[in-house]
């Protein structure tokens, strides 16, 4: 398994090295376990909306200010997403059997056409490293 994201040790220079000379785009390289353990397919996008990466920026072109914003931001997902007891799909349920609520929590993931919250421009969906991505295309550069 690669770098655990939410541990005290995981600093921007860890980073910086997992990603360092991929031509990947930002989204599969994230999703790589082999590099960063726990990161799926929602909190790669919610992660990405929160660090204003595109999802197709090639992974290893990335400066030192935004793999610093990366940093954040996954962490940040992963975060909300503990906070929120997980995702809602379509059969999830906490250990008590209520719905999780990270589904309302979603800046971007399944999103489409509805506007970004922090720039009124309505998320697009593409397909990114073989998965749907959900992505605002004004503020994700
Ligand atoms: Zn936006």
């Amino acid at each position: 398994m690669g770098l655990e994201p939410l541990a005290r040790s995981f600093t921007s220079k860890q980073l910086s090295r997992a990603l360092a000379g991929r031509r990947a785009p930002v989204k599969a390289a994230i999703l790589d376990q082999r590099r960063l353990a726990g990161v799926g397919n929602i909190y790669a996008d919610e992660a990405l909306w929160r660090s204003r990466l595109h999802p197709l920026r090639p992974a290893g072109g990335l400066d030192g200010e935004e793999i610093a914003a990366l940093r954040r931001g996954i962490r940040a997902a992963l975060r909300a997403g503990i906070a929120r007891q997980g995702a809602t799909l379509s059969n999830y349920r906490t250990p008590d059997g209520g719905r999780g609520r990270m589904q309302e929590e979603f800046r971007v993931y399944g999103r489409e056409g509805e506007p970004c919250e922090r720039c009124g421009t309505p998320i697009e969906k593409m397909r990114a490293a073989g998965r749907g991505t959900w992505y605002c295309p004004s503020c994700q550069h």
